[in-house]
């Protein structure tokens, strides 16, 4: 859907808490060449898996991370007239990213600041600017095109990026040279346009450790939030909030065994996360896949598509196939 455009990858957050080496490692095979972290301790961990594909950075460059970056292979995203100061002062001639705002209100130099003269003589590879409502059918995202390649035109920089995963199913007049997509890479759909391109790429499984049964008016977990109104079946899984699978799956997500649901009753503990499995045959060590279809969880959740993969702990065990 990028078209034309290079497709680069975000990566921060640990790949969307896919994990980021991994990641990096089978984007890179796929043909990935343009990477984005946030920070230069995220950069610094993906180094050795990157072999000659470019790495930005977007918080850019501040007074304690110039150590890092001048020896790094990779590129700060300038964002404020200090951080444009900062980079020429400690890698003169080196080249950079540079961030313009262009309705967002979060980082980067405004067009006015931009133009100003103040990247004269800056070797700038990307020229970027975000979008803030590209999942929105509003005249926002064409504004902030707009603004994007007015400033573009006034300035020199090798490439030219907009679009993250919603912004490339705006069409191919917001793709320009590269693309950013993140959120559609780890199965998430950003827009209704993107539905038919996206399957899911994160399954969640959790184990039984134990299986027991309660009497009719018992109660399941803390604060008692479950009441049996009859004899009912638990199955009690590794997994709570510690995990990622937060407080607002209580009583309302679900596990599933091929097209069997089974409700979470009570609440989610740090740790624990109880189903009822009435007349399912599972034991303790089986295995049980989470219902976490992004799109209904996240309706059934409050929760972000984002936030549903970034919060997904370290204790899971990452497996590829
Ligand atoms: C996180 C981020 C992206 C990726 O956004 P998605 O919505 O996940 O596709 C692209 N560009 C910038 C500047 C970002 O911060």
């Amino acid at each position: 859907m990028s078209g034309a455009a290079a497709c680069g990858a975000a990566v921060k957050a640990d790949a969307y808490g896919i994990g980021a080496r991994d990641t990096v490692m089978h984007l890179g095979n796929a043909g990935c060449r343009d990477f984005f972290v946030a920070t230069w301790a995220e950069a610094e961990v993906l180094m050795p898996w990157l072999g000659d594909a470019s790495i930005s950075v977007l918080h850019g460059v501040a007074d304690e991370d110039i150590a890092h970056a001048v020896p790094s292979k990779a590129r700060p995203v300038l964002n404020s007239a200090r951080q444009v100061a900062r980079w020429r002062e400690a890698a003169p001639g080196r080249a950079c990213d540079v961030m313009i705002d262009t309705g967002m209100n979060r980082l980067g130099l405004s067009p006015a600041e931009a133009c100003s003269g103040l990247l004269d003589g800056l070797e700038i590879d990307t020229l970027m600017s975000h979008l803030a409502c590209a999942d929105e059918d509003i005249d926002v995202n064409e504004r902030q095109r707009q603004l994007f390649t007015q400033a573009a035109a006034t300035l020199r920089a090798r490439r030219l990026s907009l679009a993250n995963s919603a912004g490339i199913c705006l069409g191919p007049d917001y793709a320009f040279d590269l693309t950013r997509p993140g959120l559609a890479i780890y199965g998430g759909i950003p827009r209704a346009e993107a539905a038919d391109h996206i399957s899911p790429v994160v399954t969640v499984e959790a184990q039984v450790i134990q299986r027991r049964k309660i009497a009719a008016l018992e109660t399941v977990g803390y604060n008692r939030m479950f009441t049996a109104g009859r004899e009912t079946e638990l199955a009690i899984l590794n997994v709570g909030y510690a995990d990622g699978y937060l407080r607002s799956f209580s009583g309302t997500g679900r596990a599933r065994i091929g097209d069997v649901f089974l409700p979470v009753v009570g609440r989610v503990s740090m740790d624990l996360t109880a189903i009822a499995v009435d007349d399912v045959e599972i034991a303790e060590g089986d295995w049980v896949e989470l219902d976490y279809d992004l799109s209904a969880a996240s309706a059934q959740s409050g929760l972000s598509q984002y936030e549903l993969l970034t919060t997904l702990g370290s204790r899971h065990e990452r497996i590829w196939s």
